[in-house]
C-alpha cells in the first residue's frame, strides 16, 4: 500500500510538470486524485467534492453537472455566483422578508392568551423553521383559515358589561376588573362580585336555571352583603356543584336524544339496503347528507334538526319502498293467477293437440278425426277398415318396478315399434295412457288378426332396456272390423271388448270379434 501511494505521488508529479502546470496545492490535489483514480484508488480526501455536492439541493446539483464543475475551487466558483444571482433577485428579497414577517407574526401569537392559536402558531413555526415544501405550508395556510372562520369569542359576553370592560385587550379586561374589584369599601366590593358569582353559577350547556339556583342568584343580586356569610359561601359551593351535575345531565340527555335519532336512521337505513337495490342512490345520498353536519361548527340544535330530517327522508324512503312492494306482491299474484290460467290453456291444447307429447304419434282428439273421416269414407265408397286396440301387460308393475321414467321410455319405444311395423296408409295413435289404437285401412279381421298377433309377437321378443335393466313388456290387443259391427263407435267398442277378452284369457294374446 505504502508504495502504491508513492508512486501516485511521483506520478503526479511527473504530470504536474509535463503539463506545465504551476505547483500549487489545489493542482497537486487534482492530479493526485487524477493518478489514484487511474490506478484504481478511491481516497477519501479525494472524494470531498462529490462529499460537498451530495449535501446540495436536488436542482443545485443537477446544475452542477451542466457546469462540468471539476475541483473544490470551481464548486465554490459556481456556488457564489449563484448566491450572487439569487441575491440580485427583488422577488427571492420580498419573499425572505415576508418569511420573517412571518415569523415574527407567528412568535406574537404564541404569547397570545388563547390557546389555540398558540399552539397553531407553535406548530407552524416548528414546520417553516424545518425545510418546508408548498405542499405542506398550503396546508398550514388551510388549518388557519379553518382556526379563523371558526373562532369564537362570544364566551366573552357573560361579562358583558362588567366593570365597563374593553374585550378587545385581554390585558386591559383584566386590569379593568381589577380595578373595578380594588376598593376598601366592604359593601362596594360585595355589590361588584356579586354579578360575577351569578355568572359563573348560570349553567352553559344546561337551557333553564334550577330553582335553588335561581333563588341564589336573586339573594346575591338583591343582598351582594351576605357574601359575606359563612353559609352563604357553603351554598355558592355546592351550587357550583349543582351547576356542574346539570350541564353533564344536559349533556347526557342530548347525547341520549341523538343516540335515538341515530338509531332511527341505522334502522332506516338497514331496510333500505336490504329491500331494494335502487336504494343505493338513497343511501349514498344519505350518507352525504350526514358526511355534511359539521358537528364542530353546528350548534347542537343544528345537528338534531338535521339529523331529523334526514330521519323523516328516510322514513318516507321506507314508506314508499313499502308501497312499491305491497304492489309487487299485488303484480305477483296477478302473474300467478296468469300463470294457473297458461297452465289450463296448455292441458286443454294438450288434449287439442293432433300430435302425443310422449310418443310422438297421432293424439286421441286425432285418433278421432280420423275415425271420422274413415267412417265416412266406408259409409260412402264401402272401404272397409279394421282397428286394433293395444294395451299393455300389468303396465303399472313396469311403473312401480323401474319408476315413472321407464314407463316413459317404454312407452315411446313402442310407439317407434308400431310405427316401424305398419304401413303408410295405416293411422296409429295413443288412445290413453298404455293404450293405443291401430285403424287400418281397407283391412279385412283376417289381415288385421294377423297384424296384431305380429305386434304382438315383435313386442313380446323385443328387448327393452332402461338402466342396464331388461324390461319385460307384452300386450294384448282386441281386433274389430267395421264390416261386422254397427258404425265407428261400436267398432271401437268391438275391439274394446275383444281386448278385455284376451285380458281376461291371460294376456299376452290377441282377441277378435270373429274367432270369440
Ligand atoms: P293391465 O294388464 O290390466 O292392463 O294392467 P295395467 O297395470 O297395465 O293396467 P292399469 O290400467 O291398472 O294401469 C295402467 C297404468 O299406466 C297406470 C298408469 O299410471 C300408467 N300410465 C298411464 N299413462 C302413463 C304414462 O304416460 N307414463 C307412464 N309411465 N305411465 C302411465
Ligand atoms: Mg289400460
Ligand atoms: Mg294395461
Amino acid at each position: 500500500m505504502a508504495t502504491k501511494i508513492n508512486d501516485i505521488i511521483k506520478d503526479s508529479i511527473k504530470r504536474i510538470n509535463q503539463e506545465k502546470k504551476i505547483f500549487t496545492p489545489s493542482n497537486y490535489q487534482e492530479i493526485f486524485c487524477q493518478v489514484a483514480k487511474e490506478k484504481g484508488f478511491i481516497l477519501e480526501d479525494c472524494r470531498q467534492l462529490e462529499k460537498y455536492i451530495e449535501k446540495l439541493d436536488k436542482k443545485i446539483k443537477n446544475e452542477i453537472k451542466n457546469f462540468n464543475v471539476k475541483n473544490l475551487d470551481e464548486l465554490f466558483m459556481f456556488l457564489s455566483s449563484r448566491l450572487h444571482r439569487s441575491l440580485k433577485n427583488d422577488d427571492s428579497k420580498v419573499i425572505e422578508a415576508l418569511y420573517f414577517l412571518v415569523k415574527r407574526l407567528l412568535q406574537t401569537i404564541t404569547v397570545l392568551h388563547n390557546k389555540k392559536a398558540r399552539e397553531l402558531a407553535e406548530n407552524t413555526l416548528k414546520n417553516i423553521n424545518n425545510k418546508t415544501d408548498a405542499k405542506s405550508i398550503n396546508l398550514f395556510k388551510d388549518i388557519w383559515f379553518d382556526f379563523l372562520t371558526s373562532y369564537d369569542d362570544s364566551f366573552l359576553n357573560k361579562i358583558d358589561g362588567y366593570c365597563t370592560t374593553d374585550k378587545n385587550d385581554l390585558r386591559e379586561f383584566v386590569n379593568s376588573i381589577l380595578r373595578c374589584l380594588n376598593t376598601n369599601n366592604e359593601k362596594e366590593l360585595y355589590k361588584k362580585l356579586a354579578p360575577l358569582i351569578i355568572a359563573t353559577l348560570a349553567p352553559s350547556i344546561a337551557s333553564g336555571i334550577d330553582d335553588d339556583l335561581a333563588e341564589i342568584s336573586y339573594e346575591l343580586r338583591n343582598a351582594p352583603e351576605i357574601l359575606a356569610t359563612d353559609s352563604i359561601q357553603d351554598d355558592i359551593k355546592r351550587m357550583i356543584k349543582k351547576r356542574v351535575q346539570l350541564d353533564k345531565n344536559e349533556l347526557k340527555k342530548k347525547f341520549s336524544e341523538v343516540d335515538k335519532i341515530l338509531f332511527e336512521i341505522e334502522k332506516r337505513l338497514l331496510s333500505l339496503i336490504n329491500s331494494s337495490s335502487s336504494s343505493n342512490k338513497n343511501v349514498i345520498k344519505v350518507r352525504n347528507e350526514l358526511k355534511e353536519i359539521d358537528i364542530k361548527a353546528d350548534t347542537f340544535e343544528i345537528v338534531q334538526k338535521k339529523l331529523i330530517s334526514i330521519a323523516d327522508s328516510l322514513e318516507y324512503e321506507t314508506r314508499t319502498l313499502n308501497n312499491k312492494m305491497q304492489e309487487n306482491q299485488k303484480m305477483i299474484k296477478q302473474l300467478k293467477l296468469r300463470n294457473e290460467k297458461l297452465e289450463n290453456a296448455l292441458i286443454v291444447a294438450k288434449k287439442e293437440s293432433k300430435e302425443d307429447f310422449l310418443t310422438k304419434l297421432s293424439s286421441r282428439r286425432a285418433l278421432d278425426d280420423e275415425l271420422k273421416k274413415i267412417e265416412d269414407a266406408y259409409k260412402r265408397y264401402k272401404i272397409d277398415y279394421s282397428l286394433c286396440f293395444i294395451d299393455i301387460d300389468h303396465f303399472k308393475n313396469i311403473n312401480d318396478t323401474y319408476g315413472h321414467d321407464a314407463g316413459d321410455i317404454v312407452l315411446s319405444a313402442l310407439g317407434k315399434i308400431l310405427k316401424r311395423f305398419t304401413r303408410e296408409v295405416d293411422f296409429i295413435g295413443r288412445y290413453g295412457g298404455e293404450e293405443f289404437l291401430v285403424i287400418l285401412p281397407s283391412t279385412e279381421l283376417k289381415s288385421a288378426t294377423e297384424f296384431a298377433e305380429k305386434i304382438r309377437s315383435i313386442i313380446a321378443n323385443f328387448k327393452f332396456i332402461y338402466k342396464n335393466e331388461r324390461i319385460d313388456v307384452k300386450v294384448s290387443i282386441g281386433v274389430s272390423e267395421r264390416k261386422y259391427c254397427k258404425n265407428s263407435q261400436d267398432t271401437l267398442k268391438q275391439a274394446d271388448d275383444m281386448l278385455y277378452r284376451a285380458k281376461q284369457s291371460g294376456r299376452n294374446r290377441i282377441c277378435s270379434i270373429k274367432n270369440s
